[in-house]
């Protein structure tokens, strides 16, 4: 592994870096998980876009930079590094894209990825159910063929759709073959939520934002033809668990969280100990310093492994393991070291509470843990 940035590499870093600091909106946006402040965000994203910041890693005929997986974690670092607003596009850029690039057709990548990098399309994503979480392939929403209208009607109800108030899009799981084993008979819909049939109701979160949606759908309509609305099918009919676990995976693993945001908050907590210091929290810091920086180096590793042409594949569920509770450790530190303070409302609470749900989203860490004993290794399986 080399660690050393390459002269383009620094170039990369320093326009970057000049950018944000031209850029980044102060004071600090409200919350994108509220309607008021998502509409800001999405002035922002709007920025980034214009700027070609929003997916620097795509190629630009999509609107991105062509940028390197390097590049797009220097980029990473200095936006965190930066302070700047919370990505409300994430779940189309981050975890979505990916897939789109994947097991999309030419049509539907012309399509969708230039809107998503725009915000122009925004996407939440529908996985979870009132009786389906952990065991995803539990899901019961289902589509049935309409052949005389030329497409599919989904059936059923979404939940713990992030964002799901504020965007126009959907990507999620819906059964497609009733008679089908669990796994199989599941197909990927992209699904247009403006549609008839739709409807979409916004609730709290646990630090009151309304970030959270539930999804129903009652013979809502997918044309075959719908590319134009970035409505369709995602790798095919009956191929849903396969494009779904690549998505999935991108969500454990690189994209969703890089270290930028971590080494950017143990910064921020090493300023906050030499604002209040405090000798018997300061293992706690030096400890939560540590684990961003040694997540970086993991990242490295990884990083160096993709450009060599390997594919991440089971160790994505440590990179989730390890950011998840670093993030918790971190913000716990943060919280000790404020004492009564800590009860305000401000960034460090507010990332407390959303700390607390990095264990639980992008599969629990039980079940990351069941995959690494599993299928890195080697134990025997449990008796589910
Ligand atoms: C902030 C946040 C954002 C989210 N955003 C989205 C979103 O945008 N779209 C979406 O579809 N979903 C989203 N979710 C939902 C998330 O994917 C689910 O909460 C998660 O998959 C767990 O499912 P569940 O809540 O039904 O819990 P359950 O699956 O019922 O699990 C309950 C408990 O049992 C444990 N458990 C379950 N199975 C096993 C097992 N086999 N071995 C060991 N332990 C097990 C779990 O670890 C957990 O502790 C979000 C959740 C959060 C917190």
């Amino acid at each position: 592994m080399d660690l050393t940035w390459s002269a383009e590499e620094r170039a990369f870093r320093h326009e970057a870096r000049a950018w944000l600091t031209a850029h980044v909106p102060r004071p600090a946006l409200p919350s994108g998980d509220t309607a008021e402040g998502f509409a800001a965000h999405l002035e922002w994203e709007r920025a980034l876009f214009d700027a070609r910041w929003s997916a620097v890693s795509w190629p630009s005929r999509f609107g991105g930079r062509d940028a390197s997986l390097w590049e797009w974690l220097i980029f990473e670092e200095e936006y965190y590094r930066a302070d700047a607003p919370q990505r409300v596009t994430q779940n189309g850029i981050f975890l979505l894209a990916p897939s789109i690039f994947e097991f999309g057709t030419p049509e539907q990548q012309e399509r969708i990825l230039p809107r998503m990098a725009a915000a122009r399309d925004l996407w939440a994503q529908g996985w979870s159910e009132p009786g389906a979480g952990s065991d995803l392939a539990a899901i019961t929403s289902r589509a049935e063929r309409d052949d005389p209208a030329g497409g599919w009607r989904l059936h059923g109800q979404k939940t713990w759709t992030t964002r799901g108030a504020f965007c126009t899009h959907l990507f999620g799981l819906f059964r497609t073959d009733p008679a089908a084993e669990r796994h199989r008979g599941l197909t990927y819909f992209l699904v247009d939520l403006r549609s008839p049939g739709v409807e979409v109701r916004g609730f709290e979160r646990l630090d009151g934002d309304e970030g959270f949606a539930e999804v129903f759908f009652d013979e809502a309509f997918v044309p075959d033809d719908g590319v134009a609305n970035g409505a369709g099918v995602l790798g095919g009919v009956g191929e849903g668990w396969r494009v779904a676990m690549a998505t999935t995976g991108s969500e454990r693993g690189l994209t969703l969280r890089s270290p930028g945001r971590f080494l950017a908050a143990a910064e921020r907590l090493v300023e906050l100990y030499q604002s209040r210091p405090d000798p018997a929290r300061r293992n706690q810091v030096v400890q939560a310093w540590v684990n961003a920086y040694a997540y970086q180096l993991f990242t490295l590793q990884q990083v160096t492994a993709i450009a060599d042409g390997k594919q991440p594949g089971a160790e994505s569920s440590l990179n989730k393991l390890f950011w998840s509770e670093l993030d918790v450790r971190l913000h716990e530190t943060a919280m000790d070291l404020l004492g009564p303070d800590g009860e305000a409302n401000g960034p460090w609470p507010k990332g407390f509470l959303f700390s607390l749900a990095g264990p639980i989203y992008a599969g629990t860490n039980e079940v990351q843990r069941n995959v690494v004993a599993e299928r890195l290794l080697g134990l025997p399986r449990t008796g589910r």
